[in-house]
């Protein structure tokens, strides 16, 4: 559909060409983190080599050529999300980062004792962490959301757990470890109701998914660039506009302020009030040359592409004797995290690395998600635009192998 072709992608990543264990790369990790295209590449590369500079101080050339394209990156953020004006996006390290911030700017200025924080079962640690530490600071409550058998969130119990207690609920918009993608438009509609703010994880999210945070109605808005085509240590959170006088600063310093004196300190408005310090430029520009090189492509034509793709890696690794996707509920992101009987994790994920397949094995930074299968560890792959059908075959044909050598 839309004449989308992972080779259109494919070509751009120089990594995919390295071998690894002596066999041609296999990158299923993109859960984990996407690989970055030469664009994104060059473009780090060509601000380090012939643009680098602070940005909004300085009165010379570069400061301002830097200074544009920050914010020029801030726009293109706003235009990716949906969101009503660059204003309403502060630059931080990625997801984590975003959540912390809420937490700690919002949060410590909003929440009191008797307060609720509603959180799936199924929540990243960095939607769960940031919550638990301003809860015990605030004396407000962390509310789990419980999951049905399939891995849904089970929306009788989340409508029952909302009142007039609950200030703020925070979803991800697609899970990390089944891959799920929760009615969040629907919860978020139904929270306002109790006039609770939302925070939405958009983490695994954005790679997949066509994101509007203005048709989504979320308050807070959290992504990483590495999980999009972009380097680590960028990423964004959108505040909506009625929110942002909610925040309060988080960390002080340069770039945040007005005016100092030991008397008296006046503050820059957001989001400049959110981004104390000189930030990571070059991520800004990495961020932009991702964004730039991904809106390029027919967005619904990659979700459809890697859509086909999960479903035939679905079934192929039904497969393989023994091996159980966790998560029956339809309409996934690239995401299967799955157990192969009498194999641990660990074990199947260094089999699979010895053919120069990466997939993770673990937690899944996701324990919660996790105990509710009765697991602590299990294997995960995941996939993005650059993906094949063939790279589906060895994964399969080496987790075949796995059960053959047993
Ligand atoms: N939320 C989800 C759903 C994630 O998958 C991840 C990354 N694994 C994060 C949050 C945290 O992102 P980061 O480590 O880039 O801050």
């Amino acid at each position: 559909p839309g004449g989308f072709t992972p080779e259109s992608a494919r070509k751009d990543f120089p990594i995919l060409h390295r071998t690894v264990n002596g066999h041609p790369l296999v990158w299923l990790d993109n859960a984990a983190t996407t690989q970055k295209p030469r664009q994104v590449i060059e473009a780090i590369a060509g601000y380090y080599g012939t643009a680098n500079s602070n940005i909004h101080r300085g009165a010379h050339t570069m400061a301002r050529e830097a200074t544009e394209m920050y914010e020029a990156g801030r726009a293109a953020v706003a235009d990716f999300l949906g969101a009503p004006s660059p204003d309403s996006i502060v630059f931080v390290r990625g997801t984590t980062e975003a959540v912390n911030l809420v937490a700690q700017s919002w949060g410590r200025a909003n929440l009191g004792p008797g307060d609720d924080i509603l959180v799936p079962v199924l929540e990243h640690h960095s939607d769960i962490v940031p919550w638990q530490l301003i809860a015990r600071e605030t004396r407000a409550r962390v509310v789990p959301v419980p999951l049905l058998a399939d891995g849904r969130i089970d929306q009788d119990a989340y409508a029952d757990l909302l009142s007039s207690r609950t200030r703020l609920v925070a979803i991800s918009q697609a899970s990390n470890v089944l891959g799920t993608v929760p009615p969040v438009r629907e919860m978020t509609a139904l929270a306002h109701r109790y006039r609770a703010k939302v925070l939405v994880d958009g983490a695994q999210a954005v790679a997949h998914r066509p994101v509007d945070v203005t048709d989504l109605d979320a308050d807070f808005y959290a992504f990483s660039g590495h999980k999009l085509y972009a380097p680590t240590g960028i990423g964004a959170l959108y505040v909506k506009p009625g929110v942002l006088a909610d925040l309060r600063p988080w960390q002080g310093g340069g770039n945040m302020i007005d005016s100092v004196s030991f008397e008296r300190t006046t503050f820059a408005p957001v989001p400049h009030l959110m981004e104390a310090g000189t930030g990571n430029i070059a991520g800004v520009a990495g961020l932009l040359a991702a964004l730039k090189w991904f809106m390029s492509f027919d967005r619904d034509a990659v979700a459809a592409y890697e859509d086909e793709l999960t479903a035939y890696a679905q079934q192929a690794m039904a497969m393989v004797p023994g091996l159980e996707i966790l998560g029956s509920a339809p309409g996934r992101i690239a995401v299967l995290t799955f157990t192969v009987a009498g194999h641990d994790p660990a074990a199947v994920a260094s089999w699979l690395d010895r053919d120069g397949i990466a997939i993770r094995a673990g937690h899944h930074c996701a324990q919660p998600a996790l105990a509710h299968y009765g697991l602590e560890s299990a294997a995960r792959a995941s996939f993005a635009l650059y993906n094949t059908p063939e790279e589906v075959d060895e994964l399969v044909a080496s987790l075949l192998r796995l059960h053959e050598s047993a």
